[in-house]
């Protein structure tokens, strides 16, 4: 069995979410719209995952429209607002999540403005710039995250909110890897929408949400029925939705214990890692990161090869490159931090989780040494050990 390392990927589904899934693909049948006992139970259901995702993030019950993950809930944004005619000018960030950049190119295409934010050699988003475009560019929609899935770096979201100060302009923030990692006010962040997704709290697969302040999505991006209040059309699929919610109060349960317990973990074995391996350099460690991630490159090891023979030793792990057609990229997020694009495609992302143990990280370590052994003797001066 692998030592599953890639929570930021997707956790595993928790059992009490497996349970309380299941009897709504056993027995239970209907449609949550249907005025019977059946669809009225299914109702119910639903309205009970409302409450749980609304008592996560502190919104309303009613600020919640499920959706099929972070990406539909990204895009909904984005191209809503372009659809309804309200937006011709989005700020965004050079370090969003692809389901946010693919959207903006698209209506970019049709004729958006679009600026993006760059971000400092920590990987915070720089916050002179930020002011700069929201005072020059004027900006209808802003997009921004509220955790990198990379790096883990927090981001100042609260700081760049005071820096508007138009009442038109409308605050998205992509909280996709921060809810459940982290506390996440919807109120106090005092933004307008607001994205995550189930699976990276240990919900199930294809299901999240958008949190949608007082009506300020006008267009649906998927129509065709009056679901979800007549914010996004088509059968609700329960089951998934009472995942998502039972996720979230789990979540929602023993948060600061969960975050106190990644946070002693990932510095064990950061500071494990840098002992045995002094050249190696972490991204984003001066930063405020989520407690579960660590982002780091080893000079001479690329990162894809160094992710196979860790697969192959058995720990699941991330690449931060993108392969497209057999070429590989570096990270548009280090490139966004001025990374050296050769140190950019070593990089490897560890992000823990619960079950993970101080031993995983010992025979991680074990096996990381291994393999810079390996190494011919100039390239291992080089990694330094
Ligand atoms: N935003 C961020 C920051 C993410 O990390 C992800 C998932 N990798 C998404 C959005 C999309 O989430 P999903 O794949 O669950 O739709």
């Amino acid at each position: 069995m692998s030592v599953y390392l890639d929570h930021n990927a997707s956790a595993p589904l928790h059992p009490e979410v497996l349970e309380a899934m299941l009897p709504f693909f056993k027995g239970t049948h209907g449609n949550a719209s249907s005025l019977h006992t059946s669809g009225r139970f299914l109702r119910s259901a639903l309205e009970t995952a409302r409450l749980q995702v609304a008592g996560l993030v502190n919104s309303t019950p009613q600020q919640v429209m499920f959706t099929s993950g972070g990406t539909e809930a990204n895009n909904t944004v984005i191209k809503s607002y372009f659809m309804g005619g309200e937006c011709q000018r989005i700020l965004s960030g050079e370090m969003e999540h692809a389901s946010v950049l693919q959207p903006l190119k698209q209506v970019q295409k049709q004729g958006c403005q679009v600026e993006y934010v760059s971000s400092t050699a920590d990987g915070v988003i720089d916050l002179n710039n930020s002011e700069r475009s929201i005072d020059g560019f004027k900006p209808n929609l802003i997009s921004l995250q509220l955790a990198n899935n990379e790096t883990g770096v927090i981001q100042p979201i609260e700081a760049i909110r005071q820096q508007v100060k138009s009442n038109e302009t409308r605050f998205h923030s992509d909280a996709t890897q921060a809810v459940g990692k982290i506390k996440v006010d919807f109120k106090a962040l005092d933004i307008d929408l607001m994205s995550l997704s189930a699976h990276k709290f240990q919900g199930p697969q294809s299901c999240g949400a958008l949190i949608i302040k007082n009506e300020v999505l006008q267009t649906p991006l998927i129509s065709g029925g009056y679901q979800e209040s007549g914010r996004r059309a088509g059968t609700e699929n329960v089951a998934l939705i009472v995942g998502t919610g039972k996720a979230a109060e789990i979540a929602a349960r023993n948060l600061l214990e969960r975050q106190a317990y990644l946070l002693e973990l990932r510095r064990y074995f950061e500071q494990q890692l840098v002992s045995s391996i002094p050249a190696v350099k972490i991204f984003g460690e001066a930063s405020q990161r989520l407690p579960n991630t660590s982002y780091f490159a080893i000079p001479y090891y690329h990162g894809e090869t160094l992710l196979m023979q860790l697969d192959k030793a058995g720990f699941a792990l991330a690449s931060g490159s993108a392969c497209h057609s057999e070429v590989t990229h570096p990270s548009h997020v280090l490139s966004s931090m001025g990374v050296d694009p050769d140190l950019a495609l070593n990089a490897v992302r560890i992000s823990f989780g619960m079950e993970n143990t101080q031993k995983h990280i010992d025979q991680l370590i074990g096996t990381l040494n291994d393999l810079i052994n390996q190494l011919p003797p100039m390239m291992r001066q080089v990694a330094g050990s």
